[in-house]
């Protein structure tokens, strides 16, 4: 396995289910942005095979928490897309934004399975992602409640019976507010979800329905 993204929210969930599957899984990289000290503690808890941090001004802290293990480690985006494209048979693909493009392309087109977190990769290059799919064949599984919901809703044999599909919200930090209430948010108030703890995007999407569109 594969994790991109593995100092995140959904990152650190995927981590803990492996944790919690001693000796049945093999990880073949953790890739993270800046949060050094996670990845190396990751790395260690898993023997990751490779460990790589995208700040490229991390490499040497990384280099030094690792010592003594066999955990290789690199820095950089070139060393990120590389990373992504070590064979694995199952990638978490759960790196925020645009920034996730890149290496889950780079993970599709080594032709396993890549469980999509990172829908905005998606949004931004749906076409590609899905011709890379195609071509390397690949299976593309959505991670994320509502697209999940949906792919098992089109799965045989109701694919045929559904006629519109509806998305609804549990409801976030506005959800009672008025319009002039909302006018005056902060992104403080946003980032307070009251059931769910998300990492800051996917919480501020979330407060401002931007998620729905997604
Ligand atoms: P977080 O912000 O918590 O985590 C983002 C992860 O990506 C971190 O590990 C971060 O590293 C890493 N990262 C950021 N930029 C780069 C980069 N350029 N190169 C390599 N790694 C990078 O986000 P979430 O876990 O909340 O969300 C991840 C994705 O999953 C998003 O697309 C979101 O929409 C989606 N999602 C999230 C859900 C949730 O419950 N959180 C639910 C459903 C979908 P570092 O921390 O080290 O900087």
């Amino acid at each position: 396995m594969t994790i991109l993204g593995s100092t995140g929210s959904v990152g650190r969930q995927t981590v803990a289910l492996l944790e919690a599957a001693p000796g049945q899984f093999q990880v073949r990289a953790l890739v993270a942005g800046r949060n050094v000290a996670l990845l190396a503690a990751q790395a260690r808890a898993l023997a990751a095979e490779h460990a790589v941090i995208c700040d490229p001004a991390e490499g040497p802290a990384l280099e030094r928490a690792l010592a003594g293990t066999a955990t290789i480690c690199a820095a950089g985006p070139a060393a990120v897309l590389a990373a992504a494209a070590l064979p694995a048979d199952w990638t978490m693909a759960a790196i925020t934004g645009a920034a996730g493009l890149e290496p889950t392309l780079a993970a599709i087109r080594g032709g396993g399975a890549v469980a999509l977190a990172n829908k905005e990769a998606l949004v931004c290059a749906g076409e590609v992602m899905l011709r890379a799919v195609r071509d390397a064949g690949a299976t593309l599984l959505p991670v994320d409640s509502e697209h999940n919901a949906i792919f098992q809703a089109l799965a045989e044999p109701h694919r045929g019976a559904v006629e519109r599909i509806v998305l609804t919200a549990s409801g976030g930090p506005f959800r009672t507010a008025s319009r002039e209430e909302m006018a005056r948010a902060t992104p403080e108030a946003a980032l307070k979800h009251p059931v769910w703890s998300m990492g800051a995007k996917i919480s501020i999407d979330s407060a401002t329905m931007m998620n729905k569109g997604l």
